[in-house]
């Protein structure tokens, strides 16, 4: 079999272009005689590969000088431990909830500080980003946390908070180099690679430089901190060297094809095929309001379980993989990541108008 369109939330798609050169690599490494997966994490050749990946992901983002880049290990998951027991000092912070991954970390969050909830959109099923305009933010916050793409619900924030000159804090996993930012609006910004940019198991943290301190919470685990993983350059112990070399190639990739301008303007293109299609199909129902819906995951409904199934269940016959909602929401889901081609989507929508002119009663 060849290689299918991928739809999977994560670990997802990446560029077969990053693959080939990954694959040229395996054995031989740039002459070295050994892979990247083989070679020591203190060797010149390792941190060629580290320091490369790193002047290229502050390229690609436009990372200002005050902010430190790291690769980290523990996914973001681990971040959500992380992130308070570096920021706290009044030990107080405000959570946004707009899904299941910003609740796992404010939940994280509270066993070591006091978490405030300011808005929430759970009354709907996370079907929308609340309005952020004009929070009750707790005076003494010592950051405002988002989940700023839900990669479950596929709402994405088009305007950050107002947090009120409170640091903002924001888990970019499921949308991380998939459009420009702007980093100085952000005291961190980080996300889990595996959804837009390569290997699991690797995080990347760019966090404002004044905030990597030693007077962290007490007994703070030393990975935890980053000024341990700053001050060693994330090579404290062994990283994930594969994961990293991977993200490196992808941000080549991405700096050979536009940048994240490039990216921006063919994820807008995707994501306009698959919507105008959900406006219009008598069918398919998109599940999220239209003005928080996400670049990267779409979810929709059918309204009908037996038929969503029978949907799942045909485009994977027809070479097109992983359309099954999350658990917790059913229904189907297309995580259109950097990596899919247009071709994908399109090939989707035309199984969709085809599956929805056989189906509709
Ligand atoms: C997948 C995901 C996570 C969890 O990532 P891990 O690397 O598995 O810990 C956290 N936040 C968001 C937004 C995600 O999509």
């Amino acid at each position: 079999m060849g290689r299918v369109y991928n739809f999977s939330a994560g670990p997802a798609v990446l560029p077969e272009e990053v693959l080939k050169k990954a694959q040229e690599d395996m054995l031989d490494y740039n002459g070295c005689g050994m892979s990247v997966m083989e070679m020591s994490h203190r060797s010149k050749m390792f941190d060629d590969i580290i320091k490369n990946a790193e002047a290229n992901i502050r390229k690609l983002m436009n990372i200002p000088d005050g902010y430190t880049v790291l690769f980290l290990q523990g996914g973001a998951s681990l971040q959500f431990s992380a992130i308070p027991m570096n920021l706290a000092k009044n030990g107080t912070a405000d959570y946004i909830i707009t899904g299941q991954w910003a609740k796992k970390a404010a939940l994280e969050a509270e066993k070591f500080i006091k978490v405030n909830r300011p808005a929430s959109s759970e009354d709907e099923t996370f079907s929308y980003i609340p309005d952020c305009s004009d929070l009750n933010i707790s005076d003494d916050a010592d950051y405002v946390y988002i989940c700023e793409n839900n990669t479950i619900y596929g709402t994405k924030y088009h305007t950050l908070p107002n947090t009120q000159g409170k640091d903002l804090v924001a888990d970019v996993s499921s949308c991380f180099l998939s459009e420009p930012v702007d980093i100085s609006k952000y005291a961190v910004i980080y996300g889990g690679v595996q959804k837009n940019v390569g290997p699991a198991g690797l995080v990347i943290d760019i966090i404002r430089n004044d905030l990597i301190r030693d007077d962290v919470m007490e007994k703070t685990p030393t990975m935890l901190k980053w000024k341990t993983q700053a001050d060693n350059a994330s090579l404290y112990n062994t990283p994930n060297c594969w994961a990293i070399y991977i993200c490196g190639l992808v941000f080549e990739h991405l700096l050979n094809n536009g940048g994240l301008e490039g990216a921006k303007k063919r994820n807008e293109e995707k994501a306009k095929i698959l919507y105008d299609f959900l406006d219009s199909s008598k069918l398919f129902k998109g599940t999220v309001r239209k003005d928080s819906r996400s670049l990267m995951n779409v979810p929709f409904v059918t309204g009908d379980d037996e038929l969503d199934k029978k949907f799942v269940a045909e485009a994977k016959e027809n070479g097109m993989e992983n359309l099954k909602g999350h658990r917790t929401v059913g229904g189907m889901r297309a995580s259109i990541y950097n990596a899919m081609p247009k071709e994908g989507v399109e090939k989707l929508v035309t199984f969709m108008e085809d599956f929805e002119k056989k189906n509709l009663k």
